[in-house]
């Protein structure tokens, strides 16, 4: 099989030289192990600050070494009690086409409950990022208007859908493209939306939402959170979740330019990682589930196929490739 391996650390935008495609032997489980085929991975944009070798919440790739991710695939082997080959597990060995898993690194799931994919996605890492930001970070409460960026993509998308079914007035995103709006106010159950590139977001955003906003779900940082700023109502909150906007900047940009607005309107701004919000687990499993099976979640994927454009799916988050999640099929 073929394992994808990071070849030089990116000075800037990331390029196909800083991967490597490698056949490799098919590894042995040892005691405890799963020997697993993946059937879908994940590319997701924390990845960049991965690449770097800088210290943050998860410790940077190692060069000339397979890259790690989430990833579904299916157990051929297995050296643990209570798991046997076909049984389909979760866990964060992608970018290979067979893993060794340690038990405690393997989730078991049901394919009968969800596909593969969604567990990658509405009823994965994206899906509880969504809701955790939302419920735990910004305190969304019935009737805030709630303005996302980045609101095509995997955790945007599902930002304005749970918002709303959690009762919001109004939901607003921003995305980079007119198709990418289209689907956002045709089937995304965004009530207004604009894309960035039309003018300064500010501008766009009081246009959007004449009467303030109260919540902003950040993915872009840099002018789209000043404009979030200008256009907080009073005691507004801010769930600071990516800044992607910023992740390929060599020198840091300088900060937004009205932060004494903070003081002014009161406003919380605060930063989460998922994995911090662990306790909300089952509410999210329950309640985004249960809006999963009744329907209530429109949902997209873009799907690139094959383990070796993995590099360029990755590549494509950057360019704004996807519409809802991006996934790489494997087998
Ligand atoms: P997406 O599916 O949203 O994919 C990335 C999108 O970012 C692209 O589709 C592109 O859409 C947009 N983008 C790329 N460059 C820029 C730019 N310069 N300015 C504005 N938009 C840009 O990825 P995810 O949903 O997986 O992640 C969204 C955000 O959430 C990221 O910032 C990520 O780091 C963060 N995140 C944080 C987590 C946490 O625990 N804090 C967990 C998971 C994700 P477009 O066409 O609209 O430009």
């Amino acid at each position: 099989g073929l394992e994808i391996r990071l070849a030089s650390r990116p000075q800037g935008l990331p390029t196909m030289d800083n991967f490597d495609v490698v056949e490799v032997e098919a590894p042995q489980p040892g005691e405890g192990e799963l020997l697993v085929r993946n059937l879908v991975m994940s590319v997701d944009p924390y990845m960049r600050g991965r690449m770097n070798d800088a210290k943050s919440y998860v410790p940077p790739f190692k060069l000339g070494e397979a890259l790690q991710g989430g990833a579904v695939g299916e157990v051929v082997t297995s050296n643990v009690e209570g798991y046997q080959p076909g049984d389909l597990v979760l866990h964060m060995f992608g970018w290979r086409d067979y893993a060794v898993v340690p038990a405690q690194h393997a989730t078991k799931v049901d394919a009968n409950i969800a596909s593969p994919n969604a567990y990658l996605y509405v009823l994965g890492m994206p899906g509880m990022t969504a809701y955790a930001g939302l419920v735990d970070v910004a305190e969304q409460k019935e009737g805030d208007v709630v303005f996302v960026s980045g609101a095509a993509g995997a955790v945007g998308s599902l930002v304005g859908q749970i918002a709303k079914l959690r009762g919001a007035k109004k939901v607003i995103g921003s995305a980079g493209s007119p198709e990418k709006v289209k689907y956002l106010l045709d089937e995304g159950g965004f009530d207004a939306a604009f894309d960035y590139h039309d003018g300064p977001v500010r501008e766009q955003l009081a246009k959007a939402a004449p009467e303030g906003i109260d919540v902003y779900f950040d993915n872009v940082g840099g002018e789209h959170l000043e404009a979030a700023i200008s256009a907080f109502n009073d005691f507004g909150r801010a769930a600071e979740c990516g800044m992607i906007s910023q992740y390929n900047n060599e020198t840091p940009q300088p900060g937004p330019h009205n932060m004494m607005m903070i003081v002014q309107k009161r406003l919380k701004i605060q930063g989460f990682i998922v994995g911090d919000h662990s306790h909300l687990k089952d509410q999210f499993f329950n309640e985004v589930g249960g809006w999963l099976n009744e329907g209530k979640i429109n949902y997209r994927e873009t799907v690139v196929e094959g383990l070796r454009n993995a590099p360029d799916a990755f590549l494509g988050l950057m360019r704004g490739d996807n519409t809802g999640k991006m996934l790489v099929k494997i087998a």
